[in-house]
């Protein structure tokens, strides 16, 4: 519908126009100045007609009509003059001079003026219909032109440095441009469907075509990414987008389609994601060769076609993944030695280091994928191996930890004294053993130096320790009182000392008594033969001129010597059989007062006429469990301890007594008896209170030793008590049988006594 335009200055002019145009029904624009007017006209053009005064202040109707008609989008609006002037002549022409089609006179007829305004209406809108006409041929022209587009589209689109492509309907291709000709090197002849599948990487075939069902069943845009295989072999990313275009029917004509290069993005989004996979094996386990080997297995193909790692260990280099290239190892060497990368478009080759220590290297090399190593890669690379080199360090720090605290335990059970000094000398580690083998506390000996409770510093010291632990020393120690003999090795190091020290106090007692034995027994041994020695050797010369007398004499040194030579061989081996427990024992029901009077009386027959003995047995003893060759040797030893510790003489008395359980021997002498302290010790094999035997009473050290054994064996007891104030009474207690012994005839001449 168009519009009129009214201008003049007088608002009531403007009230009187509007209520005589308002029945036209039609759009009215009443402004009160030229200026105004043509602001109005510079925003639209559709009046059908112009009501202009004439008279008004500043730009009068004349100027402004002039300028209405100098310009081109409104030089053809009709412009009907308004004007209160009489019929002048010169005014009315002026008025068509400058382009107005009409004059209205005021005082206005309502009826004129509407019945000229609607002639300007309906030519406008004559005018209108034309102008519509005009447009209905253009837009078939250009339905025309929309046809032939195709064409021009694709001239546009082989003008352009990307994939371009068209597909009909159904998704079928029917033109490629000129940069996809050039990309790939083949030149499709459409003669058959789907040759771009060709090119698409094997692995994105099946998701691209699904992708592309979709799009032309539902006629939505196509998006995805895949690979195409260029001219030289190699695939490069692509994100392919099809549009749909639509025909005047709405329907799909046809998809125009473009693919884009990102294989860079891709590139860097993959070797993003393989140094988190990378991650994620290594943090897998703690034991770094299997979680290199599985980065290394990682890397082909995703960022290289081999790739080889080294890693420098305490005492060789160790190669995982790929089997190194002989050149390979060398450039890793040379790597880790300057601790500096190489990098080339088919090999890298970056150090594993870690605060400040060459761990190693990592080679990756391209060989047959047809790619290289750009910038991106090489800060894979590097990446990776940051990442790889704390692994290492982890896992090492971890193993040394654990070994250091697995250290600190062992040295805190093991069986050796462990000290370990600071280097100002104070103990810093004091281990169980330590404790036990010296008596000292842990909280005793702890944070003070030790000399304050061990001189074992000074006595080390003093013996020439090596200090690097090759060789132990045994050394006296005095602890609280005690000497202990310590078996001491040390080590020096850069934190301090450590003392490792054994307890051979014992072995060192028996050391000196080997030595005190081979000398006692070697004496024992001489004087008997010696004797034999004289004895045989006089007969042997003087065989006639000897009286009967003299010769029966020197025959029965020969053969109590003898015997006293077999006596001490006869102890020697039974000592070292009862050591290695090889001696028999059979326990059977023995007559306790029989067995004795037998000894006794062969004692008697070899005793010397100062002392005498005797035997004072309880009636009625019961018999006793025990190996009658053994019990019988314990009191011959005894027996004769005591004559032969008797060297003044006097009385030896053997009783026995009836106890509940057991039978009780004391065999009682006045000789030379035992000082408290050694009561214990003359068990003790080869101890001898007088080993040098000054009083001349010769003897191995082995009787006493060999009836503690033998009582043991009986689960008896044996111990020793001074005989009142002179010489001592030995204790022997052998348990009953249950059932009573036989007893036997007491033979001729054998006195029982009794108590
Ligand atoms: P030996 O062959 O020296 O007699 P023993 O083992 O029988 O060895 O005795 C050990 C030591 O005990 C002897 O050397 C002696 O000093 C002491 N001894 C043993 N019996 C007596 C005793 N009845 N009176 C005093 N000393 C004794």
């Amino acid at each position: 519908m168009p519009a009129i335009l009214l201008v003049d200055d007088r608002p009531e002019n403007r009230v009187a126009l509007t209520a005589i145009l308002e029945p036209l029904g039609l759009e009215l624009v009443a402004v009160g100045s030229g200026a105004d007017a043509l602001r109005v006209l510079l925003r639209r053009d559709d009046f059908a007609v112009i009501l202009l005064d004439a008279q008004m202040p500043q730009m009068d109707g004349f100027e402004t009509a002039a300028t209405i008609k100098s310009r081109d989008r409104t030089k053809n609006i009709p412009i009907i003059f308004l004007t209160a002037i009489s019929k002048d002549e010169a005014h009315v022409f002026r008025g068509y001079e400058v382009g107005a089609v009409d004059y209205v006179f005021k005082p206005l007829n309502a009826e004129i003026l509407r019945s000229k305004v609607a002639v300007f209406v309906e030519l406008y809108e004559k005018n209108e219909q034309l102008r519509h006409q005009r447009e209905l041929i253009a837009l078939q022209e250009l339905a025309a032109v929309r046809r032939e587009g195709v064409e021009r589209y694709r001239q546009l689109a082989d003008a352009m440095p990307q994939i371009v492509w068209t597909a009909d309907a159904q998704g079928r291709s029917t033109y490629y441009n000129h940069r996809f000709v050039q990309y790939t090197g083949i030149r499709f002849d459409l003669a058959e469907d789907d040759e771009w599948l060709l090119v698409l990487h094997p692995d994105d075939v099946e998701h691209v075509l699904e992708r592309r069902a979709a799009s032309v069943a539902s006629g939505t845009v196509f998006e995805a990414e895949y690979r195409i295989r260029a001219a030289d072999g190699g695939y490069r990313w692509h994100l392919g987008r099809a549009l749909p275009i639509h025909g005047s029917d709405g329907e799909v004509e046809l998809w125009i389609g473009t693919a884009t290069d990102i294989d860079e993005r891709k590139r860097l989004e993959e070797l993003q994601t393989f140094l988190l996979d990378a991650g994620v094996e290594l943090s897998r386990s703690l034991d770094y060769r299997q979680t290199l080997a599985a980065v290394a297995r990682l890397a082909v193909p995703r960022i290289a076609d081999r790739c080889v790692i080294h890693v420098v260990e305490a005492d060789r280099t160790v190669e995982l993944g790929d089997a190194a290239e002989p050149e390979e190892r060398d450039r890793a060497q040379q790597v880790v030695a300057a601790d500096s990368p190489r990098f080339a478009t088919e090999a890298i080759c970056v150090p594993l280091s870690s605060r400040g220590r060459g761990l190693g290297a990592i080679s990756l090399a391209i060989t047959d994928s047809g790619r290289s190593f750009d910038s991106a890669a090489f800060r894979c690379a590097t990446a990776l191996a940051h990442r790889t080199a704390a692994a290492i360090d982890n896992a090492r720090l971890y193993a040394e930890t654990e070994q250091r605290a697995r250290a600190a335990r062992a040295l805190q059970t093991i069986a050796d004294g462990v000290v370990l000094l600071d280097n100002d000398g104070v103990v810093v580690l004091w281990n169980d053993a330590a404790e036990a083998i010296t008596g000292l506390a842990r909280d005793e000996v702890v944070g003070r130096n030790l000399s304050e409770s061990l001189p074992l510093d000074d006595q080390v010291s003093a013996a020439r320790v090596p200090i690097d632990g090759s060789r132990a020393e045994t050394l006296p120690v005095e602890v609280a009182g005690r000497e202990l003999w310590l078996s001491v090795s040390r080590v020096k190091f850069d934190e301090g000392t450590v003392y490792a020290f054994r307890d051979v106090t014992q072995d060192r007692r028996f050391e000196q008594l080997r030595s005190d034995m081979i000398a006692t027994v070697s004496h024992e041994l001489r004087t008997p033969l010696a004797a034999i020695y004289g004895a045989a050797l006089t007969l042997n010369q003087r065989d006639d001129g000897l009286d009967a007398q003299v010769r029966r004499s020197l025959l029965r040194v020969i053969t109590s010597e003898s015997e006293r030579l077999a006596k001490i061989v006869g102890e020697v081996l039974l000592a070292n059989q009862l050591d290695d427990g090889r001696l028999r024992v059979s326990i059977e029901s023995v007559d306790a007062v029989g067995v004795t009077e037998e000894v006794v009386e062969a004692a008697r027959a070899h005793a010397p006429p100062h002392v005498g003995i005797e035997l004072a047995a309880a009636a009625e003893l019961p018999a006793v469990a025990a190996d009658e060759q053994h019990l019988r040797q314990v009191l011959v030893n005894l027996i004769e301890n005591a004559v032969k510790y008797s060297p003044d003489g006097g009385r030896v008395v053997v009783a026995l007594t009836r106890h509940d359980r057991y039978v009780q021997w004391a065999v009682r002498d006045e000789g030379l008896g035992i000082p408290p302290a050694e009561r214990q010790r003359v068990f003790e094999k080869f101890y001898r209170l007088d080993p040098n035997m000054t009083r001349g009473i010769g003897g191995t050290g082995l009787g006493l030793y060999i009836c503690r054994e033998l009582v043991d064996r009986l689960d008896g007891r044996i111990w020793v008590e001074p005989n009142g104030r002179k010489g001592s009474v030995f204790f022997v207690r052998i348990p009953t049988t249950r059932l009573p012994a036989e007893r036997r005839q007491p033979r001729a001449g054998e006195l029982a006594s009794t108590p």
